[in-house]
């Protein structure tokens, strides 16, 4: 798509530091890491979001994030990884061409666990929220 940052990743028109370039997703490192060796996991094809991408594409990028998170993780050393999305503008996604980022992870490095990333502080009733949610998966 022109225009998408991303998408000129891909295509070699944008310069990264790229680690991994497979035929339908390649990794690149983050130009403002959060941790050293912090990495971009990217479809070549261009989807806006996460709910924008056929299922099987979601498998193959999570399959590559997975293969990448564990050669970063050996390869730097790092004790252990966060792997996420920010999806939609909500959860702060900036660049809009799907991306998961790998965040590897350091004994204190200083950093918190994924509930980190909202702070509700009230009561919820998951009975509720569980009978509202199950329609959602009932099969048609
Ligand atoms: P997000 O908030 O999930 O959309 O994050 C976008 C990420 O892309 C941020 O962590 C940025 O630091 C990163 N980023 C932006 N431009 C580039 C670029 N040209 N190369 C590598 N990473 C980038
Ligand atoms: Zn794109």
């Amino acid at each position: 798509m022109s225009g998408c940052l991303f998408c000129q990743i891909a295509q070699g028109e944008r310069p990264s530091h790229t680690i991994f370039a497979g035929d339908g997703e390649m990794a690149f490192l983050d130009i403002f890491p959060c941790a050293p060796g912090h990495t971009l996991v990217i479809p070549r094809q261009h989807y806006a979001t996460l709910s924008d991408m056929p299922p099987e594409e979601v498998g193959r990028l999570f399959q590559a994030a997975a293969m990448v998170a564990a050669k970063v993780q050996g390869a730097l050393g790092a004790a252990g990884f966060n792997l996420g999305i920010n999806n939609g503008k909500a959860a702060g996604q900036e660049v809009f061409h799907v991306h998961i980022h790998i965040i590897p992870r350091y004994p204190g490095d200083g950093g918190g666990s994924m509930k980190s990333v909202a702070h509700f502080k009230g009561k919820e009733n998951l009975e509720a929220i569980a009978a509202k949610l199950r329609p959602a998966f009932a099969s048609p």
